[in-house]
């Protein structure tokens, strides 16, 4: 796609389609139980990539950049992205997330049915090729099992400034690791106290490859194959295997993994030489992940602010989860421009905020239909209405529901003797540059009348409790001679008679700091107080009919949308998404 800008990834795909690197596969022959998983893979020229979860959480907003990146470059070059459940932890699992993560992935636009076929897994469905693979690196010679203690193995891996120490269990006969790695797994050895591990270098720089753990014993129910394993495999293990089984080309994970790739690749040409697994096999590649200011994207940390009732929810519209996103008003479309706009890149930034936001105007400025709301009411009343319009008359106005989009019609309401303004709207005392309603001062009542401001009522305390104005005669929006009477100042307004009392939420950012939890702060200390206003509205006739998850522009005000959850049937709910502008500069 010649369109989209390129980045390192989209240079690697074509020059790997431009080469036929995958074009000539040479085919290990299926182990029985992966190859249900291989299906309608008859075409190896296909690039193929995967979003690989593991199912203990909901996705955030830097998922959905992998998403969006993943199954974005299969659809952009004929290619196939899997969806795979990394589920080989049996601990943390639960159905609940699984639900979660594909509805967020069909939410955001994509689908892992290509011609025909599903390419839906779950990495648990390849435990015994897992094994079989095991047996085979003690049969080469290239795994041992370990029964130092975890402190011992912890203090033999040595650190970046000394080699490690050689087990002494390292050199142990093929057949004794054999019958012990069998023990293992026939639940013969005791939770822990033994490990197998690779053998590669236990003086090599990199601390990845001395002797990683491939698998420990865990006596745990997997929600997939229950109770018939009591060991299981590392991820660093698992994830390569996962892979190669599914003909992955290119394997796209986040930089913290860069380490990990020479043992990606040993482990890999390991299996290769064995026969085990297609070649050429995939590879991995790593881009910086998506760090946002003002937002946590750790599903661990999200995790405790849900348990800990910091927000309502998973779905709270202040949470950067995909299902927070989607409630607080975000679009799929929104979050496929931010992904395309950050790009890709290997060094690890942190992205504003206002990044996000501005996708999302840009999506909703063009769609979203338009209407007047007053979020911080104070009555106005028109003195002279009675004697130039008539007692309880009420003046038919309209505006467009999109000013650039005639064809959508007109959108209809009353102006009246009593009116809603915004209470900042008005001002005793002008400051300079104020060109709203003060006394004497006049003002155009959008889409209707000019009207020229007399004063103010007030309470004990000071407070304004209603505004009084007069309006003047001739001057509706749209008639001839409207314009005789110059105004500075516009101002929105509800009816009193016809406009509709709304609960609005106004969302504010959910932390006070740009990197919460940056340093050695407590990020649940960095919660901001005000991250939640809420306030009684009143609101146009047309959002009446208002259906929940519609999003509207108010005007002067920004983008909302009606609660999904809490708007409908005798209750009108809105959800602020954005301001008009950035505010999160300031
Ligand atoms: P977390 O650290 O929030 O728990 P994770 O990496 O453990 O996230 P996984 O379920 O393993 O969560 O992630 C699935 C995929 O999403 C992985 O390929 C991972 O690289 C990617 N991913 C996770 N977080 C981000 C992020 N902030 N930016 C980009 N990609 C991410
Ligand atoms: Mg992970
Ligand atoms: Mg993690």
């Amino acid at each position: 796609d010649a369109a989209k800008p390129s980045n390192f990834l989209r240079q690697i795909i074509e020059r790997d389609l431009e080469q036929g690197t995958y074009a000539q596969r040479h085919w290990a022959g299926h182990p029985a139980d992966a190859s249900d998983h291989l299906k309608g893979q008859a075409d190896p020229a296909k690039i193929r990539t995967r979003f690989p979860p593991e199912p203990n959480g909901y996705l955030h907003v830097g998922h959905a950049k992998s998403i969006c990146l993943n199954f974005g470059l299969a659809r952009d070059y004929n290619g196939v992205c899997h969806m795979r459940f990394d589920d080989t932890n049996p601990e943390k699992e639960e159905q609940e997330y699984v639900d979660g993560i594909l509805d967020a992935v069909k939410w955001l636009g994509f689908s892992w049915d290509a011609n025909g076929t599903s390419h839906y897994y779950h990495a648990s469905d390849y435990f015994d090729f897992m094994y079989r693979a095991a047996e085979y690196l003690i049969e080469a010679g290239h795994a041992y099992v370990d029964e130092q203690t975890p402190e011992q193995m912890r203090a033999n891996r040595g650190d970046f400034s000394r080699p490690g120490t050689d087990s002494p269990y390292r050199s142990r006969s093929i057949e004794e690791n054999l019958s012990r790695f069998r023990e293992m797994r026939d639940g013969k050895l005791a939770d822990g106290a033994a490990v197998l591990r690779a053998k590669i270098d236990m003086a090599s720089p990199n601390i990845n490859l001395r002797d990683p753990a491939l698998y420990r014993i865990k006596r745990a129910e997997h929600h997939n194959t229950g109770d018939k394993w009591c060991i299981y495999p590392m991820y660093t293990y698992a994830h390569p295997i996962e892979d190669a089984l599914e003909n992955i080309t290119h394997s796209i994970c986040t930089l913290e993994f860069e380490d990990q790739r020479p043992f990606y690749d040993w482990l890999l040409d390991r299996l290769a030489e064995g026969g085990l697994i297609n070649q050429p096999h995939p590879r991995q590649y790593e881009f910086a992940r998506l760090n946002l200011t003002y937002v946590l994207t750790s599903k661990r940390k999200l995790k405790q602010l849900v348990d800990e009732k910091h927000v309502s929810g998973w779905d709270d519209p202040r949470m950067p989860t995909i299902v927070g996103l989607r409630r607080r008003g975000y679009t799929p479309e929104a979050l496929q421009l931010f992904a395309e706009r950050i790009g890709v890149s290997k060094a690890d930034s942190w992205i504003d905020y206002s990044v996000l936001e501005q996708a999302l105007r840009d999506d909703l400025d063009p769609k979203a239909a338009r209407a007047m709301a007053v979020l911080d009411p104070v009555k106005l009343v028109i003195t002279n209405w009675d004697e130039i319009m008539g007692a309880g008359f009420l003046d038919a106005c309209s505006a467009p529901v999109h000013p650039h989009a005639p064809e959508r019609g007109r959108r209809e309401f009353m102006c009246g003797k009593e009116l809603w303004i915004e209470r900042s709207d008005y001002e005793e005392t002008p400051p300079k540059g104020f060109f709203r309603l003060f006394p004497g001062n006049k003002v155009r009542l959008k889409y209707g009348h000019v009207i020229e401001c007399i004063g103010a009522t007030k309470d004990a305390n000071g407070n304004v409790t209603e505004v009084q104005a007069k309006l003047v005669p001739d001057t509706k929006s749209g008639t001839p001679g409207a314009d005789a009477v110059k105004v500075k100042g516009n101002i929105s307004w509800v009816g009193v008679a016809d406009g509709v009392k709304a609960e609005v939420r106004l969302y504010d950012r959910l932390f006070s700091a740009a990197q919460p939890g940056a340093g050695d702060k407590d990020f649940l200390e960095e919660i901001n107080p005000d991250s939640l206003k809420v306030v009684t509205a009143y609101v146009e006739p047309s959002l009446k009919s208002a259906k929940g998850d519609e999003k509207f522009q108010f005007e002067r005000h920004g983008y909302f949308v009606a609660d999904r959850k809490d708007h409908g049937e005798g209750k009108t709910v809105f959800n602020r998404v954005a301001g008009m502008k950035d505010s999160w500069g300031k």
